[in-house]
């Protein structure tokens, strides 16, 4: 199987060639050139996430160096629960917190960490992630301690919970963290410098994480199947999933996964107050703009990338409009959601997942899994005050915290980082 640039104006590639260059060389994302048949009864007597993730992953690795060490791949990238947890009406949560960081970036920052480690080719890779919170912590697990890679994180400095930053900063060994004074649009373009410097790419073999990278999506499109076939199975009936999306590569890999025919009734989409793609439903056009700090700070993006390849998939709004839809709720909405949560749901959420209850209380047809992107303990200054009592830690995120944390500080400027990321050295 290759994959071709949405753009088209690029030779297709195999999957480890896609993995390593992220973005393809027209600036386009990578995508599957066509999404093979999985029918059910593919995965007869396959139970687990990573033995249903081998399974649907298999036709995209044929072919590949890599394809020989997916069955192991998919065993140490997706090593944790992902359970499907029953609430009222019809209506189930799909837990993805549970990983190393508590946040659903850990599914695709393990198997990219899993898949680059067998690619390595013995010369030094330094992982380079430009990041808001969640991303960042998400890949420092995963290449921490993995010979022959250097991770360097940039975070806007004062622009994350404190929680947060000690989750990018307690790592030490083969990874360090750089606040930036200014904003994540900072960190980004420090980042793009970086690649344009000629010399320190070559020299530090410089690689990007970032999230339009497939070596992160194709494996979010396994818990999409698993998911889709455990509640076949129970209830036989085909859930329509609602996923709380900023820039769209989660909701994407659920269209994937459908794409394969799996048993997937509609991929919803939630948003916060970055309402670009709600709009798009609602007007059919598409009107990127700068992002607007929200409650649910993972989801603010004003320029989804991964729309690209759900426009690639469908053509026009008309189609998507046929198997999906999308709504925006606000800061107050948000918090009204996650205080009323416990009486109307049974659980505690982060502010990100309420978008998606939201929208199934606002639209309570049918059978629906909401996916909970996030552990509610990572944003426990927006959610116990709300819910009236402290949010346990859950253990991987307990132990993190006891770590001592350390990062440098920087202005915004390439020389600085440069010099920055040389000394952290030695
Ligand atoms: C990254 C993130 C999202 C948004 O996912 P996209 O794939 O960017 O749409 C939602 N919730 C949490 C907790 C996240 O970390």
């Amino acid at each position: 199987m290759l994959f071709r640039s949405t753009r088209r104006s690029t030779d297709p590639v195999t999957v480890s060639a896609a993995i390593e260059r992220g973005l393809a060389p027209d600036g386009g994302l990578y995508v599957p050139e066509e999404f093979p048949a999985m029918p059910r009864e593919r995965f007869e007597g396959l139970e687990s996430v990573a033995a249903i993730a081998a399974r649907l992953l298999e036709p995209f690795f044929a072919g590949d160096p890599l394809e020989q060490h997916l069955d192991q791949v998919c065993r140490e990238a997706l090593n944790f629960p992902i359970p499907l947890r029953p609430l009222p009406e019809r209506t189930s949560l799909l837990e993805l917190f549970h990983g190393p960081t508590a946040a659903f970036k850990d599914v695709g920052a393990r198997f990219l960490a899993a898949c680059m480690t067998r690619l390595a080719t013995g010369r030094k890779r330094t992982i380079l992630v430009a990041t808001s919170g969640d991303t960042g912590s998400a890949i420092a697990a995963a290449f921490h301690g993995l010979p022959g890679f250097e991770v360097l994180i940039l975070f806007p400095d004062g622009g994350v919970s404190a929680r947060q930053q000690h989750q990018l900063t307690c790592w030490g060994d083969n990874v360090r963290a750089f606040a930036v004074r200014g904003v994540f649009d900072d960190c980004q373009k420090l980042v793009k410098e970086a690649f344009a410097d000629e010399k320190w790419r070559t020299e530090s073999g410089l690689t990007s994480a970032n999230s339009i990278n497939v070596g992160r999506l194709l494996p979010q499109a396994s818990y999409y199947a698993a998911a889709s076939l455990w509640y076949g199975r129970s209830d036989g009936v085909e859930p329509d999933f609602i996923v709380p999306s900023g820039n769209v590569g989660n909701a994407c890999a659920a269209f994937w996964a459908r794409a394969m025919g799996l048993p997937l009734g509609r991929i919803l989409m939630s948003n916060n107050a970055n309402r670009v793609v709600t709009d798009y439903f609602l007007q059919g056009e598409w009107n990127p703009r700068p992002s607007v700090p929200t409650l649910a700070n993972a989801m603010d993006v004003g320029n989804p990338s991964n729309m690209e390849r759900i426009f690639d998939l469908f053509g026009t709004a008309d189609e998507l409009r046929k198997v999906s839809h999308a709504a925006a709720y606000d800061d107050a909405t948000i918090r009204e959601t996650i205080a009323a949560g416990p009486r109307r749901w049974q659980v505690v959420f982060c502010p990100h997942t309420a978008t998606g209850l939201r929208y199934r209380e606002e639209h309570p047809e049918g059978h629906a899994v909401v996916v909970a992107t996030a552990h509610p303990a990572k944003f426990e200054t927006v959610v116990e005050p709300l819910v009236e009592h402290e949010v346990p830690l859950p253990p991987s995120l307990r132990e993190l915290m006891r770590r001592p944390a350390e990062h440098l500080t920087i202005d915004p400027r390439l020389s600085e980082f440069k010099q920055a990321a040389r000394s952290a050295w030695g």
